[in-house]
């Protein structure tokens, strides 16, 4: 096979220290045209640059147009009317169910009367507002569930009411007018009694006046007491829950006859029991 020779062009290298100077062949065509390849290489690397940054730019731009998109799309489901009149609903259920325990002498809320509603609903809600007002709801909604798990409902004893709360004349003599501070179920000396909530046991004690007593503690105000008891099932300390049997009904103490007497005390105050008793 033939190949044309290509034409060289010999350059000299002087100057290459204690070597001496050095030759070298290159091919002429490159020297005469060294422009034009250094000319296309820089053209390369500016494309190679140029498309990268493109590439770059496109996916940048493609990311936040879809989060734009997410976000419009979210804000035209958002029917900030709609979700006021819902918030609206739900602090008029809390309201309602404020005025049912003030009804049983307990408040849960400090409620303004003024600002028509429980202070967690700005006037002219917007989207922005949604998730918070959403926390200020579930942190009401939550206290409010601890509120009334602790509530002390019902009966303590399936008996007839033989003694209202309030004033009375005393049994012990007609005569007198007495301030009675619970109410008296009539029944039969060891019938199971039961306390009305959850809690713990803050006394189980015995003397003239309750007889066998035990007092449970619901909250940090409130309390149930059970009185007159035959004996008591439970000590200082214990936990009770809805419902469990915490003594047996009597008739020691300041008793005429087998009763039990019930108190519920808010905030050391003792109040009338009947209205948790949901007749
Ligand atoms: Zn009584």
């Amino acid at each position: 096979m033939l190949f044309k020779e290509i034409d060289k062009t010999t350059i000299i290298l002087a100057n290459c220290g204690k070597s001496g100077p050095r030759v070298r062949r290159v091919p002429t065509f490159l020297l005469r045209t060294w422009q034009r390849w250094v000319g296309l290489f820089f053209f390369v690397l500016v494309a190679l640059i140029a498309t990268l940054c493109l590439i770059v730019y496109q996916n940048t731009s493609r990311d936040y147009q879809a989060r734009l998109d997410r976000a419009n799309y979210i804000r035209s489901k958002i029917d900030v009317e709609q979700i006021q009149s819902s918030f609206m609903a739900i602090d008029s259920g809390l309201y309602q169910l404020n005025s049912f325990l003030n009804e049983r002498g307990l408040s849960h809320f400090q409620i303004d009367e003024n600002m028509g509603n429980l202070g967690g609903i700005p006037e002219d809600i917007d989207a922005t507002e949604v998730a918070s007002v959403g926390v200020f709801f579930e942190k009401e909604l939550t206290s409010l569930l601890s509120d009334l798990k602790s509530l002390p409902l019902g009966k303590p004893y399936d008996g007839d009411i033989t003694s209202k709360f309030g004033w009375r004349r005393s049994p012990f003599n007609r005569r007198i007018g007495e301030n009675h501070t619970g109410i008296d179920f009539k029944g039969a000396i060891g019938d199971t009694i039961c306390t009305t909530a959850s809690g713990l046991v803050k006394e189980s004690n015995y003397n003239s006046g309750y007889g066998h007593f035990i007092v449970v503690q619901h909250s940090d105000t409130l309390q149930t007491l059970y009185a007159h008891l035959s004996r008591r099932l439970v000590k200082v300390g214990d936990k009770v829950d809805t419902g469990q049997p915490i003594g047996l009904l009597g008739n020691t103490g300041r008793s005429k006859g087998a009763h039990l007497h019930y108190e519920v005390i808010h905030n050391c105050r003792k109040i009338n029991p009947e209205p948790f008793l949901l007749q």
